[in-house]
């Protein structure tokens, strides 16, 4: 266990210069607090967990003091937004504070969101609001316990700085964390900017950090492309699995990694709708639920011009084939699980869409349909949730389906039909009114429900005693909120 200043730095990025960053100082916040910290987090770092509840975190944390080896740097990049190319953003309210390496020799950028104006502020005022803090936090912490891959976030601090919204609010900071905080906009700045030599060295530090194994292959460039598509494929299966709508699948957001990455008016569904949409600006709906699937591939392609200079067109192509079928054997293979179904037969999509298309049709809560599949047998379990379809025919007709699927997929007791299928079935999200919830008591200075949330986030498949209220579907006030781009 290390204390706050036992941190060691290796700040790789921050050495590539200052064509791809710039040297800026966090614009303290005024009497910063602790709101919530991740003990999961603070692990990855080797850190105490008791260090959180010190003055000096908050203060760290707040933007008041740094590590002597701390080389806080704005990063430069562009990106399609809606569509559209903006030539310039970067980092306009968050710094790179540095790089980290724990115990375990894994290396963490630790990102403070929240600290300020930089040079690519733009319009903005370099802050971010406390409510849209919280959310990231619970986002990036439950996202991770569900197995899906995300930056994380070490903790969010809270302030008197007023910060000038719709309405007056509070500043807050969140200290994110993720290997790499390269997005496909920095490729895209660089390839629309004409500076190729910066290109080339931008991507041979990612393969050499992130993707050393590429190394060995004849085109690593190549290979390193390829291995983008696959992880975004996987990722995208993941939330369409779960009812993750991002919201903001803009280049700029979509990490080099493949994982999720820069929350803003994100959400779980409640309701399974395909036609979801979480962002109340997206007008048109380019980033609702479904359309993250095809809008996956587009953001590869955005990727796929900007590497042109290193691979050639037919390769790139080649490489982007593999995202649609690669999409799709995960997302059957996750979708098969939980179904508790452990074998696969031709027909499962078909299973699996005309479950969906009765969900849609009489808004089934999509987390809750699942859980309560696995708590019995399959005869069992469809007997009960009948009751939550209004097309009784039409669900009656797809239950005798799945019992019969389930009769071929083989032999098993009830109990090892719950455990598995609890195992990959979760039985709380992060549904909009439980943040909601949290944020409102955090506004009014109480953080106890932003704690106890994230708790029972960070372990969704176990059923935990007392906890009830979090694994219900939203009262009428809590349904179908629109959350804001603003943050
Ligand atoms: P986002 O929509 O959060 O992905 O942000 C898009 C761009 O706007 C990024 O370059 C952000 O850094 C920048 N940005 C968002 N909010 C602010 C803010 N309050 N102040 C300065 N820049 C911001
Ligand atoms: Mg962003």
């Amino acid at each position: 266990m290390k204390a706050l200043d036992e941190l060691t730095f290796d700040n790789r990025f921050a050495r590539l210069g200052d064509a791809f960053s710039t040297h800026v100082l966090p614009e303290p916040l005024d009497a910063p607090r602790l709101v919530v910290a991740s003990n999961a987090a603070m692990a990855l770092l080797d850190l105490d967990p008791a260090v959180a509840e010190t003055p000096v975190f908050a203060e760290l944390f707040g933007g008041h003091t740094l590590w002597a080896e701390a080389e806080p740097r704005a990063m430069v990049y562009s990106g399609h937004q809606f569509g559209g190319y903006t030539p310039q953003l970067g980092d306009g309210r968050g710094l790179l504070l540095g790089e980290v390496y724990n115990e375990a020799g894994e290396h963490w950028d630790l990102h403070l969101k929240g600290a300020g104006m930089t040079p690519y502020s733009r319009m903005g005022d370099g802050r971010a609001v406390l409510r849209s803090s919280i959310r990231e936090f619970l986002a990036s912490e439950a996202l991770h316990a569900l197995g899906i891959p995300s930056s994380r976030a070490l903790c969010v601090i809270g302030s008197d700085t007023p910060v000038w919204r719709e309405k007056q609010e509070r500043g807050a900071m969140v200290l994110r964390m993720a290997p790499s905080h390269i997005r496909f906009g920095h490729f895209e700045y660089f390839y629309y900017t004409k500076k190729p030599e910066q290109q080339a060295i931008l991507a041979e530090h990612v393969l050499n950090l992130h993707y050393p194994e590429c190394r060995e292959q004849p085109e690593p460039y190549l290979a390193m492309f390829r291995e983008i598509v696959e992880r975004n494929a996987e990722l995208i299966a993941k939330w369409q699995a779960y009812g993750f709508c991002h919201g903001v699948m803009n280049t700029d957001n979509m990490s080099i990694l493949g994982i999720t990455f820069d929350f803003g008016p994100f959400a779980f569904l409640d309701d399974f709708d395909a036609h979801f949409i979480c962002n109340h600006s997206d007008h048109e709906g380019r980033y609702s639920f479904s359309n993250q699937v095809p809008i996956g591939q587009w953001n590869l392609s955005a990727l796929a011009q900007a590497l042109t200079p290193f691979i050639s067109v037919d390769a790139l192509k080649e490489a982007l084939g593999l995202y649609l079928p690669l999409y799709q054997a995960n997302y059957l293979d996750l979708m098969r699980r939980r179904m508790g179904l452990t074998s696969a037969e031709d027909d499962d999509q078909k299973l699996v869409e005309r479950l969906l298309q009765l969900m849609q049709n009489s808004g089934v809560d999509y987390t809750l349909f699942f859980r309560r599949l696995g708590d019995e047998s399959a005869a069992l379990a469809v007997a009960r949730l009948r009751d939550d379809f209004v097309d009784l025919a039409g669900f009656d007709a797809w239950a005798e389906l799945y019992k019969a699927r389930v009769a071929r997929d083989g032999e098993y007791s009830e109990e090892q039909r719950r455990k598995r299928m609890h195992a990959v079935n979760p039985l709380y999200i992060l549904r909009n009114y439980l943040a909601q919830n949290a944020i409102t008591a955090a506004e009014s200075g109480d953080y106890s429900e932003v704690r106890r949330l994230h708790e029972v986030l960070s372990k969704p498949f176990e059923e935990q005693a007392g906890m009830e209220q979090y694994a219900q579907r939203p009262p009428d006030w809590g349904k179908h909120l629109e959350i804001s781009c603003s943050s």
